[in-house]
This record gives structure tokens, sequence and C-alpha cells, in this order.
């Protein structure tokens, strides 16, 4: 599954040959994927898309006063191809742009989404109300954080991962940041104090931050058709490396499962 660098990756690479088009039409090639699609046709064609955003990990096509936003799923997919390109394999949309450009949504298990917003209030939409703030954005801070943990008694990386706390942080970048921050995953949050919360945040944002960096330099491989998000695998010091040395101290990487969810890090720097 995608996590926020992989999407901020993707948002990247459509914002540039996008941003500024018109869209001439959409088209549907089934109803529905996790929920029915909506009538993007209806509620788009002939408008402007000002710019691609995203939030948390949901792109936002910024189309003026109405918005599309799409959630990848597990195995979503955007490609920027010539109108004239043939459909690719589980192609289900294509937005088609003025200039001969197509937008194509490919997505073989289907759990990605879409929905039409209203610019003004979009925010206040079921997605979107009730997420915490951006892990790369001002409001995420050593303060809002400090003020989030106090009242949770959930192992700090179950609390890491609550987007009510801090949005994008996913299983793989919550258990790298946590090795960074030299905290053990399972320690109740609200035990964990200011100072090692301080290096906490900062390692979130290091790790958010370099893991877009790498996948950046790889933005056209998303613009091919047979271009896939993947995961900046070559990073990860405890991700994955159950059985294998530490790169600080050289014991070994140990795994836990944690609210159904795989946990590696190191018990010997980790505490
Ligand atoms: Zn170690």
């Amino acid at each position: 599954m995608p996590e926020l660098p992989e999407v901020e990756v993707v948002r990247r690479g459509l914002q540039g040959p996008l941003a500024g088009l018109g869209l001439r039409r959409v088209e549907r090639l089934r109803a529905d994927l996790r929920y029915p699609l909506p009538d993007m046709d209806a509620a788009l064609a002939g408008r402007r898309l000002a710019a691609v955003r995203r939030r948390a990990k949901y792109l936002l096509f910024d189309f003026g006063e109405t918005w599309l936003a799409w959630h990848l799923g597990m195995t979503g997919q955007f490609h920027v191809l010539p109108a004239v390109a043939p459909a690719g394999p589980h192609e289900h949309v294509r937005l088609l742009f003025e200039g001969g450009v197509s937008l194509r949504y490919r997505d073989a298990r289907r759990f990605g989404y879409a929905g039409i917003l209203p610019a003004r209030g979009w925010t206040e939409h079921p997605w979107f109300a009730g997420l915490g703030p951006e892990p790369l954005e001002p409001g995420f801070s050593p303060a809002t954080l400090e003020r989030a943990f106090a009242s949770r008694r959930a192992p700090v990386k179950q609390a890491l991962m609550d987007a009510r706390v801090v949005v994008g942080v996913g299983n793989i970048y919550a258990c790298e940041a946590l090795f960074r921050a030299r905290i053990h995953p399972a320690r109740p949050a609200c035990r964990i104090g200011r100072a090692r919360i301080g290096r906490l945040h900062a390692a979130v944002v290091a790790v958010l931050s370099e893991a877009i960096e790498a996948g950046g330099s790889s933005i056209s491989d998303f613009l091919r058709a047979d271009g896939r998000p993947g995961y900046f695998a070559h990073a990860f010091r405890v991700y994955g490396r159950a059985g294998a040395p530490c790169v600080d101290c050289g014991r070994l990487i140990r795994r836990i499962v944690q609210a159904g969810r795989a946990t590696f890090y190191c018990p010997h720097c980790q505490r």
C-alpha cells in the first residue's frame, strides 16, 4: 500500500505535466472501484486543473470551485499518456485534457476510490474531518506531538500511526522513525519525555523527507506506461530486517506484532 511519501511523489509527478490544463471530458470504464465512482464528467468537464494537492494519502485535483479527491487504495496508479495511447491493463478511468494529454487511472485490486468535493469547506468532508496535522508542515511540531501523546496510554508506535495525532505515518515509517529516535515501539506514548518527543518529531520529518527525495529522483517512472510506485526500500534501517544486524550496534533486529502489524526494532538501541 502506498504511504505518504509515495503519494507525494505521485502528486509531484502529476503537477508538472497537468497543472494549468483544461479538462475536456472523463471516461469511466467501469461504474465503481471500492465505492461507486462519481460522475466526474458532469462535475468537471470544461474546468481547468489549477493544481494537484495532497492531504494525508489523498490526491486532491483542484479544479477551482470543485475538487476531485482520489485515494490510491492498495494498487492504484496514475499515468500521464497521450490521449491516443491504448488502454493498459486494469485501466478504469481516463481524464482527457486539452493538448492531447490524458491521465489514466489503473488499479488491479480496485481498492482505490474517488469523490467530488466543493472547494469551500472541503476539510469538513468525512474523509478529512478530524485528521491531524500534515507531518511536513508547520502544524506538526514537538509541542503538538507532546500534547497528543499526553493522553495516550497506547504504545508509541500505535499513537504515531493514529491519523488524529499526525497523518501519513504508516507502519514502515513509524518503525524507521522510532529507530532513529531510539525509542522502544511498545513504550506507552504518555510516558515519553519532552526531549525524546523532540527527537521523535525530528526523526518523523527526516524519514518522510528522505523517502520523498529518494522517490523524487524516479519521478519519470510514474509517468511511463509501465511505471509503478514502489517503496523506497534502500533506505530502511529496521523495517523488514528481522534477524539482520542493527546498523548502529550490530545486534539482531527483532520483529514483534503490535495491533496486527509487524514492528521491527533494535532491542539494544531502542528503550
Ligand atoms: Zn542497535
